[in-house]
């Protein structure tokens, strides 16, 4: 893992959380030994591959390529629809609580629909559940298959067809880590969502990366979330902030799940100033994270763990 703490100024592309162009190398690899510069904002501490691509390059991805080439998985099948159930159930297992009689739901970036259709299946027919999908044959297989309503496409691509204030809680399962833009994704979501509809989302954890750093670093993710980065965001994009919470994965905190709320309009708050992740510290504390992932043996027990989730 190559690090360094030099400065650079890249005007075009500036942190997506502050605006602030200023950042550290933090690594040059990512997945499987890639070409991967991940930087670490200075100003407000956000980690983030540089350059990301553009809109129109992540969106190609993601209609072609995510699930074939990088998933190995292009036709998705009733088996694969099968294990993707264990996968989903600890984020069904939060989201249990809202789901009430008559709740409607949004689901951005669904797959094949796991998610979707087990939230159908707690609350009945009474409920209505869309959801949001950008490779074609997922989103097929969802709506052929599972009788889900889904929708092919990116959220910027589909979200004009939704009704704006319509949904009571809009789900994000490790996706928005994906997304060129999380601001402009959560400022889209907070349209969507009716006054005092909740977003829940997932992420992967900078806290606890759950993995070697070389192996945390990945071309799809374009962004590494910290509890404190992801908590600016919700500041940032006036979202109410109910939890922020980081949860047991394969290994302790690898999960970091918040629940936000759009307030009404009196509601809305803006901050003075923002929460801010130190870039030396987050720095310092992903070295860390990485001597305690060898030390600890933690890839061993990770492997336990996760055979053991997909066996229950
Ligand atoms: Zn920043």
């Amino acid at each position: 893992m190559k690090s360094n703490s030099t400065t650079t100024q890249e005007p075009q592309q500036v942190c997506d959380l502050c605006g602030s162009g200023q950042h550290q190398v933090f690594a040059t690899k990512g997945r499987g030994g890639s070409k991967l510069t991940t930087v670490i904002c200075n100003e407000c501490g956000m980690v983030y591959t540089n350059p990301r691509p553009t809109e129109r390059e992540n969106a190609e991805f993601y209609h072609k390529n995510y699930w074939g080439a990088y998933k190995n998985q292009s036709m998705p099948d009733e088996r694969f629809f099968q294990r993707r159930l264990p996968k989903i159930r600890p984020m069904l297992t939060q989201l249990r609580p809202y789901l009430k009689p008559g709740v409607r739901v949004l689901e951005i970036g669904c797959s094949v629909g796991a998610l979707l259709w087990s939230m159908k299946e707690v609350v009945g027919s009474t409920g209505q559940f869309t959801g949001i999908e950008p490779h074609g044959g997922h989103a097929q297989f969802a709506r052929e298959k599972k009788g889900l309503d889904v929708h092919n496409g990116l959220l910027e691509e589909v979200s004009h067809k939704l009704k704006a204030g319509s949904f009571d809680l809009v789900v994000m399962n490790h996706v928005l880590e994906h997304t060129v833009s999380p601001t402009a994704t959560l400022l889209t979501i907070k349209k969507l969502l009716k006054p005092h509809g909740l977003y829940v989302v997932e992420v992967p954890n900078a806290e606890a990366p759950g993995s070697r750093l070389s192996h945390f670093f990945h071309v799809a993710h374009h962004y590494c979330f910290s509890p404190r980065t992801l908590q600016r965001l919700a500041q940032k994009t006036g979202f109410k902030v109910k939890r922020v919470d980081e949860l047991e994965g394969d290994l302790p905190k690898t999960r970091l799940n918040a629940v936000f709320e759009k307030p009404v309009a009196a509601e809305v708050d803006v901050p003075t100033k923002f929460i801010r992740d130190d870039p030396n510290e987050r720095a310092e504390a992903l070295r860390r994270y990485e001597r305690w992932y060898w030390i600890t043996a933690a890839s061993f027990r990770k492997k336990i763990t996760h055979w053991r989730r997909q066996r229950t």
